[in-house]
């Protein structure tokens, strides 16, 4: 299981030319990655071709780029992501009572399992927004809610409200690191921190010093260095409607994403420094 033996980065993605950004920054960095989908996103998809593209393009770079289904409430959906060869998936049923979460991600688990594609799952549900699912809860997980979904589910590896938020921060985050550090005595589970968008580095230093923290997810960020291209774009004259440079737009868009995912993968080098 890919997401036994080191910490990764999960950068959200929407097209072929977002997943080129973020491979060339894996490849430039030499670390290995996560590119994960929302389920709004995933279900537009040309599944073939991406799962296609994915393995070519990381193999030509260099590094593996495992392809996740983020945050999905609709299990058809995660059959087809399973059946269309997805790394993993992950089932978000924490709006649920806790017993039904547990029931509905260990079906999940049945189907994924014999075909060899890991589940993710989630309970206490994680704030803001995530596509149309919202949660305006302000909550931390309950341990004792872990401790039985852990006990209970067949889960690779798992998310639980640790005060981090989906979208963009509106004030400063305060993360439950006690709460992870609880979870890394009771369980050897990956886990995974949602709503890294926003967080400072050493926020990331500080979560990456946790050894049970192995995914953190970044999406926000990444559509916000989307935008910041487009911005670029439009300083350097190259929205004009006289000279209008589609190439030159697009390689504005690919250099902020690129960077800004090069700057995250750089967070996994120990020997950097950025306090
Ligand atoms: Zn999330």
């Amino acid at each position: 299981m890919f997401i036994h033996n080191k910490q990764y980065f999960a950068f959200n993605i929407w097209d072929q030319d977002s997943i080129k950004s973020v491979i060339d920054a894996a490849q430039k960095c030499s670390h290995d990655i996560i590119l994960q989908t929302s389920s709004r996103i995933f279900e537009k998809m040309e599944w073939k071709l991406i799962r296609e593209f994915v393995t070519d393009y990381s193999n030509r770079a260099g590094i593996k780029a495992y392809l996740h289904l983020d945050h999905c409430r609709d299990i058809e959906l995660i059959k087809t992501a399973v059946d269309n060869k997805w790394d993993s998936v992950m089932i978000d049923a924490s709006h649920l009572p806790l017993e039904e979460n547990i029931a509905i991600t260990n079906q999940v688990c049945d189907y994924a399992h014999p075909k060899g594609v890991l589940v993710e799952s989630e309970v206490g549900q994680i704030q803001g927004v995530e596509d149309d699912i919202v949660s305006d809860k302000a909550g931390i997980a309950d341990m004792e809610d872990i401790r039985r979904f852990l006990n209970n589910t067949n889960t690779d590896t798992f998310a639980a409200a640790i005060g981090t938020c989906h979208g963009l921060y509106k004030s400063t985050p305060n993360i439950r690191y006690d709460i992870i550090e609880q979870i890394g005595k009771i369980t050897d589970k990956p886990f995974v921190v949602h709503g890294g968008s926003g967080l400072t580095d050493m926020d990331f230093k500080k979560l990456l010093s946790y050894g049970n923290v192995r995914k953190i997810n970044i999406s926000t960020e990444l559509k916000q260095a989307y935008r910041m291209g487009i911005l670029n774009a439009e300083e350097k004259g190259f929205l004009k409607s006289v000279g209008f440079d589609v190439s030159k737009v697009k390689d504005e868009i690919h250099h902020a994403i690129q960077k800004t995912a090069e700057h995250k993968l750089g967070l996994l080098d120990k020997e950097k420094n950025y306090e």
